[in-house]
């Protein structure tokens, strides 16, 4: 017997590829897409489910592709150390549930992770695999990957927060050290290494060097890239950036200093570039409009620097962003590979206000629409190696489907509020329904 189908008609088409098509139609049947076209829909059979979109837009589920699932406890203040330790494990997995569901429920229906402590990535995505829990698409992440003493070590400062619980990150010296744990996370079930690869993005002055070695860099991609698996890395600077690109990181995270040297190199590489710019909006957001009467604002070293020498240190964080807004269009322009997604959890910006960093790229930084929703639709698909399967609409994906009331390609901002979203598919099943019946 055939399978029971769902008919979309008359929807405003975004395929994740090119502009929208008014007009069209798509059917699911059971977890795929047996159909998609701008004709009349095909007639129904008995069982189907015929759904007039009219007015809406039907486009792939998005990808949250630098997902921190256990980020968003804090005590309010931007210096509280976000290293996974602000917590228990069991409290952060809990956070963390919460966390995808939130996701999920804007539109994500994939994260690509990007550091959390415990392997809680690799139980979310087991208890979404089992059923156990409702969820996106999870590439499950590590720890972050790191040399001691730099910028991530949470040990620098607050070393008593290590006692009985490892947390978010990972030191790691020598290229032994740093194949052993790559192989050890990915045995583990993780699916993309974390690495933190050179200073800045938020803390100035970044002085320009790598924290890695050639030879650890490369114990670690070519470990994970021999098992099929991803390395992804914080690249503020641009030595590297360029170091990164040349091992084959997989993801240029930040890439606050990327020129066009470093354009060259990603494209030579293929890696994709996540500039997760957003975070730096609302930080320098509220560090620029600090009262310094009641203390300079909390960074520097060992917060007891002068009102002075902190707004020093703006001026350069300012620098490094506005470079970047420089930069990120040129890059477009040479063709480089994109994927969206920020440390939402953080306490400037909460889990479920993704589309804020959509916003910024179409509005501030004049990026097209449809470029940024491909971002984070074909983009986030392409880099959890899946976008044969999935990440646009065509005959034979899967069914990872968002019904959207209203047009993103012509207003971002119809993503922002998830009563917009009618529908959200994994897979072929509804997970949220509020379609006419
Ligand atoms: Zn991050």
């Amino acid at each position: 017997m055939a399978e029971t189908r769902t008919i979309f008609t008359r929807a405003n088409l975004f395929d994740g590829e090119g502009p929208g098509r008014p007009g069209a139609h798509v059917v699911v049947e059971g977890r795929h897409i047996t159909q998609v076209g701008d004709g009349p829909a095909p007639a129904a059979r008995p069982g189907d489910r015929v759904v007039d979109l009219e007015g809406r837009t039907l486009m792939p589920g998005m990808c949250q592709s630098h997902f921190h699932s256990c980020f968003g406890v804090f005590g309010g203040s931007i210096s509280s150390p976000i290293l996974g330790l602000e917590a228990s494990a069991p409290f952060l997995t809990i956070v963390a549930t919460r966390n995808l569901r939130t996701v999920l429920d804007h539109g994500f229906t994939s994260v690509v992770g990007s550091s959390n402590g415990d392997y809680i990535d690799v139980a979310l995505k087991e208890a979404v695999g089992q059923g156990i829990i409702e969820g996106p698409r999870i590439y499950a992440c590590t720890r972050e990957f790191m040399t001691t003493g730099e910028q991530a070590d949470g040990e620098n400062r607050t070393w008593f927060m290590q006692i009985g619980n490892k947390g978010l990150t990972r030191k790691l010296d020598g290229p032994e050290a740093w194949r052993a744990a790559t192989r050890e996370d990915l045995g583990r079930g993780c699916d993309i290494v974390k690495i933190s690869a050179g200073p800045g993005h938020g803390s100035a002055p970044a002085r320009d060097y790598a924290y890695l070695t050639d030879d650890e860099l490369r114990a670690c991609v070519d470990t994970a890239h021999e098992r099929g698996k991803k390395v992804r890395a914080h690249c503020p600077t641009r030595t590297a950036i360029l170091q990164c690109a040349r091992a084959g990181v997989d993801v240029i995270d930040h890439a606050d200093r990327m020129d066009d040297e470093c354009i060259e190199a990603i494209l030579a590489a293929d890696s994709f570039v996540l500039p997760s710019m957003l975070w730096s909006v609302r930080f320098l957001e509220m560090a620029e409009n600090w009262d310094h009467s009641a203390g300079p604002f909390p960074i520097g070293e060992g917060f007891s620097e002068s009102t002075d020498q902190v707004l020093d240190r703006l001026r350069l964080i300012r620098a490094d962003f506005e470079h970047t807004c420089r930069m990120l269009p040129r890059a477009i322009e040479a063709g480089v590979k994109l994927v969206i997604g920020d440390d939402f959890g953080t306490p400037i910006m909460p889990h479920g206000e993704e589309i804020a960093e959509f916003e910024f790229y179409v509005k501030t930084l004049g990026i097209p629409t449809l470029e940024v929703l491909r971002w984070a639709t074909r983009g986030g698909a392409e880099l959890m190696g899946a976008l044969d399967r999935r990440g646009t609409i065509a005959e034979g994906k899967l069914a990872d489907l968002l019904v959207v009331d209203g047009d993103p390609l012509t207003d971002i901002t119809c993503l922002r509020d998830p009563a917009n979203l009618h529908a959200i598919l994994i897979d072929g099943r509804m997970l949220k329904d509020a379609l006419p019946a």
